[in-house]
């Protein structure tokens, strides 16, 4: 299954009466609300205004970016959320390692900068008219940037959606809430983690997961046995894929390459992959395909992800639309660290188009510090050049040590400082 309407969707979860009790969570997952054609403008028209959807990582950065490079600029940002948690930090949360209230920001800093923050979903574009849709009303907009993130495609794993109680996965916040409990409460058996094909958010988390568990597990004296399926044909990303192997190895974690799971049999706790293979779980971590909201590919902005310029973030299909981070088709690893970047650079381009040139900013890179225990991590880091190419020369990776822990943790508690602090 490729694409799923609203209808479908309705379909899937049983009808209406199921819609109406689980709208707004079924919304907040597929990125939809239960809206109607909102009529009227939320703010007066617009002279120069930029509105940026969603202040994750990259939203945050361009528009605390932009206003101190235009500052006669207007900048709004519609947020669906009142606070964020930072990504990077799933993966230890969901064996205890972190505390949640260290790595949950609110969104004061923007204000403080003059950026004006509305609390609301965006439900709907009208790129013809300019105009941003919500259930209040519309946002008119002379620059348009989506950087909404993107959302786990359960409906593409049939009956994944009508099962997530038995496949909590890391990849929301409130999946990996869950996926903590039901870790927790593993009396043992077989755990089962399936990597997506790429693109993804975070391409080492799904292995960083599965060696925390088993580690957490086996310091709590549970039996389990721990399973990767990955669909794709080595782990990931790829220039870590001998240390990982290895890694694996070394602590008896199955891993088996190239299973694409698609379907998830709940009578008798088994995942299906597309060649009929099976493999039966007592708990279950189903990380589903990714792509960029519905109200995003609904409005012909392409899917799974919007197509841009890697140099500039521009869209390819409209001359006033950027995309940045992980909802955007780019060549960047789909990270904290580069949606960061992101956010600047194209803070830089969008300036320059709004007739402020403020330089060159420079290119995007990515580094990972991807946890291999809770007292070990790997390292990883690949840069582009200024048109989004990739600079082999300087790939680098790092075996497992205590200091990469400290780098990770180091580099996550200061990037929240420099976008929300
Ligand atoms: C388990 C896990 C581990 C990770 N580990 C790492 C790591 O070690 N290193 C690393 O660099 N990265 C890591 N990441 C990835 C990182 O968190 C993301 O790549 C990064 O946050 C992407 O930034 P973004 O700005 O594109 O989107 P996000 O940070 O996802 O922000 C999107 C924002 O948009 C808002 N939004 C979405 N839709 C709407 C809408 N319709 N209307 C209004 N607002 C909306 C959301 O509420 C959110 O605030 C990890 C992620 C996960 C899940």
């Amino acid at each position: 299954m490729d694409r799923l309407t609203r209808r479908q969707v309705l379909k899937v979860l049983g009808g209406a009466t199921v819609a109406a009790a689980t709208g707004g969570f079924t919304g907040q997952l597929l990125g939809w609300a239960t809206a109607q054609e909102p009529s009227r403008p939320l703010l007066p028209r617009p002279g120069r205004r930029v509105v940026i959807v969603g202040a994750g990582i990259s939203g945050a950065m361009c528009a605390r970016t932009l206003r101190k490079l235009a500052p006669d600029v207007e900048v709004v940002v519609l947020e669906r959320n009142p606070t964020y948690v930072s990504g990077p930090s799933h993966v230890d949360y969901v064996v205890g390692l972190e505390d949640a209230r260290k790595v949950t920001v609110t969104f004061d800093a923007l204000v403080r900068d003059g950026v004006r923050v509305i609390r609301s979903p965006a439900t709907g574009l009208r790129l013809q008219d300019n105009r941003v849709l919500t259930p209040q009303g519309f946002v008119e907009y002379s620059v348009l940037v989506l950087a909404t993130g993107l959302v786990p495609a359960e409906h593409e794993v049939r009956n994944l959606l009508e099962n997530r109680r038995l496949s909590p996965h890391a990849w929301t916040w409130a999946g990996t809430v869950e996926l903590r409990r039901a870790v927790e409460a593993f009396s043992g058996g077989t755990f089962v983690l399936t990597v997506p094909p790429p693109p993804y958010k975070c391409p080492p988390g799904p292995y960083e997961v599965a060696c925390l568990v088993q580690e957490y597990w086996r310091a709590k004296g549970v039996r389990a046995e721990v399973v990767v399926l990955d669909s794709n044909d080595r782990p990931q990303p790829p220039l870590l894929a001998d240390l990982w192997r290895r890694v694996l190895q070394e602590r008896g974690i199955t891993y088996k390459p190239s299973f694409k799971v698609v379907e998830l049999d709940p009578t008798s706790r088994v995942l299906i992959s597309d060649r009929g293979e099976r493999q039966r779980f007592d708990l279950a971590s189903v990380i589903p395909p990714q792509r960029a909201p519905l109200f995003i590919e609904e409005a012909g902005l392409g899917g799974p992800f919007v197509p841009i310029d890697p140099a500039t973030w521009r869209s390819r299909a409209q001359e006033n639309l950027y995309a940045l981070g992980d909802v955007a088709a780019s060549p960047y690893t789909k990270s904290a660290f580069t949606a960061f970047l992101q956010g600047r650079n194209a803070a830089y381009f969008i300036a320059r188009a709004l007739g402020r040139d403020r330089g060159e900013p420079d290119p995007v890179f990515n580094q990972c510090w991807p946890f291999v225990s809770s007292k070990e991590a790997l390292f990883v880091e690949v840069a582009w050049d200024k048109e989004g190419r990739p600079i082999p020369a300087r790939n680098r990776t790092g075996a497992p040590s205590a200091q990469h822990v400290k780098d990770r943790k180091q580099w996550e508690y200061g990037l929240l400082r420099a976008v929300y602090g």
